[in-house]
């Protein structure tokens, strides 16, 4: 074990050398960690992450893995898996811990007949992801929701801080670019009818249901970011559409294949390979670039040790 990580150990007791990571992950994708551990507390969170900044270990922050491509060779340094999930009701407005799964939180929402999140129901993962990366369905994003974060800063501070300072976009947040560690947020509301809310979630899962493979699939959903153009619906030109024109169904290499009902959804068969799945990525991309001149830019996070921006 090299000395930073033998310290790390030390300091963090509960830490497990060579976790595989594929069964916390959709896509089912991962080696071992060098080091993992799981947060089940915001407290243990910031504990794990500013100790491996102090020893100047890498660290990487993952929650559900739903959107996630993790190497085969696994991940050197530390891996913290966020599953805290206190959740608090007041006034319209909830605030949850980041490991809370956004499904609980959506089904919440809609039990108490709050509108406002209803349109992302079915999206897997947790609050934690989907705030990274402004996850959302049907023209709606969790970011038109939310009120105010407490992040763990680089500085190894901890600060309360509103929307703007997430600095939303489509699937982006500025967590993407700061390293902040999101511990808890909350979201504010509508008052709703709860008949309503649970019908409009039904449809969507059955629509939802249609369009993806069975659940026990291993997938990360879609894996290419739509195209935003305005006189598209919801503003975005379906990347699923592009890559269906240039025959991306058909498409497969080693255990990696275009699932066959949705150009964009690539569909582990068993035992795929990190390198298999970027191929096949590189080949969807190449083709919609050769046809309409488009580059795709991946939805899906990579996580190959190289591209760990929180180290
Ligand atoms: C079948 C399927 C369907 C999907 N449908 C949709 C959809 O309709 N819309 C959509 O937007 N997405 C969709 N996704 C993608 C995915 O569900 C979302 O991106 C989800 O919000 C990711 O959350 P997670 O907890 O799984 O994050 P992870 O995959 O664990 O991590 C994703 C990124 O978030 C970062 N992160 C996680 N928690 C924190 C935290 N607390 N602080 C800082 N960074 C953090 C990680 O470092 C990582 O970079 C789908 C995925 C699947 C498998």
């Amino acid at each position: 074990m090299r000395g930073g990580i033998a310290e790390l150990k030390v300091r963090l007791k509960q830490a497990k050398a060579g976790e595989l990571l594929y069964p916390h992950t959709a896509m089912k994708v991962g080696g071992p960690a060098e080091l993992f551990i799981e947060a089940d507390t915001s407290q243990k969170l910031v504990e794990a992450v500013i100790a491996a900044r102090e020893i100047g270990v890498p660290y990487f922050v993952m929650a559900g893995g739903s959107n996630l491509v993790i190497s085969d060779a696994g991940l050197s340094g530390l891996v913290i898996r966020y599953t805290a999930c206190n959740l608090v009701a007041d006034d319209l407005t909830l605030g949850c811990e980041g490991g809370l799964s956004l499904w609980s939180l959506v089904q919440e929402a809609g039990n108490r007949g709050w509108a406002g999140l209803e349109s992302l129901a079915g999206i897997p993962g947790s609050v934690g992801g989907a705030v990274f990366g402004n996850a959302g369905a049907f023209g709606y994003s969790i970011s038109d929701i939310l009120e105010s974060g407490i992040v763990l800063t680089p500085a190894n501070t901890i600060e309360t801080v509103g929307n703007d300072y997430f600095k939303f976009r489509y699937r982006h947040s500025y967590l993407k670019e700061s390293g902040d560690i999101l511990l808890s947020v909350k979201l504010k509301f509508k008052p709703g009818d709860k008949e309503a809310l649970w019908q409009k979630m039904k449809e969507i899962l059955t629509l939802r249901a249609e369009k993806h493979p069975p659940h026990d699939w291993p997938c990360a959903g879609s894996f290419f970011k739509n195209i935003e153009k305005a006189g598209e619906p919801y503003g975005k030109l379906a990347a699923g559409i592009l890559l269906d024109k240039v025959g991306a169904k058909n498409l497969r290499i080693g255990q990696a294949g275009v699932y066959f009902k949705h150009a964009n959804i690539i569909v582990n068969y068993g035992g795929a390979r990190f390198a298999d799945i970027r191929r096949l990525a590189n080949l969807m991309r190449q083709k919609v670039f050769d046809e309409f001149g488009i580059t795709l830019e991946e939805e899906i996070r990579y996580v190959d040790g190289s591209g760990r921006k929180q180290a």
